[in-house]
């Protein structure tokens, strides 16, 4: 298994080096903040362009991929990673989660997957006003919340783990906004204390940054 881990990323790394050409001109993370911000802005202004959406596009990432930023974001279907930055494909790597957490090892795995075998220069934690995974987080009113309804299946897991991350906002109904805030602290901050992620920030080529959407205007503010 983990040969054939090696032979991916070797595989992967002499795509990007020296057989393909770059697919991305996103050179830092200042850059690639930028290209967000820009992409949401003309999102919310009506002026999306769709960019690297036809099947050119498609066909000139059959081997490789280079997407210049990772986005954790809400599984819910009002938060497109993709359509919200006016992105195309091969742009950002996004992975979505209920509560847009990073609490088990496939979410993990698939941001430790974009930083270091894709070389993303940029992640980004996104909440999102109104999320239901952290209302069901702070309408739960014990400390250890699960309740193992076999008909919830896996769901009171995940919240319970959510709710670990903000303990301090369980069963605080009226504190929906601040909970979701924190939740994407904590997320953000799980990210940026792990050694590998460090070793890059701490050269200037990756950042990991928060941000939070809104439902209702489509604008997404950065942080940090
Ligand atoms: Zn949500």
């Amino acid at each position: 298994m983990k040969s054939k881990l090696a032979l991916f990323a070797l595989a992967l790394s002499f795509g990007a080096s020296v057989f393909a050409q770059s697919t991305s001109n996103v050179q830092s993370p200042k850059q690639a903040l930028m290209e967000l911000q820009a992409g949401n802005e003309r999102f919310i202004a009506g002026n999306s362009i769709y960019p690297n959406q036809c099947l050119d596009r498609v066909a000139s990432l059959k081997k490789i991929q280079e997407p210049f930023a990772a986005i954790v974001a809400c599984s819910d279907s009002r938060v497109p990673a993709e359509l919200l930055f006016d992105s195309g494909f091969g742009d950002i790597f996004v992975i979505r989660t209920a509560g847009n957490s990073v609490v088990d090892a496939s979410t993990q795995g698939s941001v430790d997957y974009a930083v270091n075998h894709l070389g993303v220069k940029l992640v980004v934690v996104m909440g999102h006003t109104n999320c239901g995974a952290i209302k069901a987080v702070v309408s739960t009113p014990c400390e250890h919340g699960s309740t193992h309804d076999e008909k919830e299946g896996e769901l009171p897991v995940l919240i319970e783990k959510i709710a670990n991350c903000i303990p301090q906002y369980q069963g605080k109904e009226d504190q929906l906004d601040g909970a979701i805030e924190a939740n994407v602290e904590a997320q953000t901050d799980k990210i940026a204390s792990l050694p590998h992620v460090k070793a890059k920030t701490a050269t200037g080529e990756l950042k990991v940054v928060s941000a939070m959407y809104n439902l209702k205007t489509g604008k997404v503010e950065f942080k940090n």
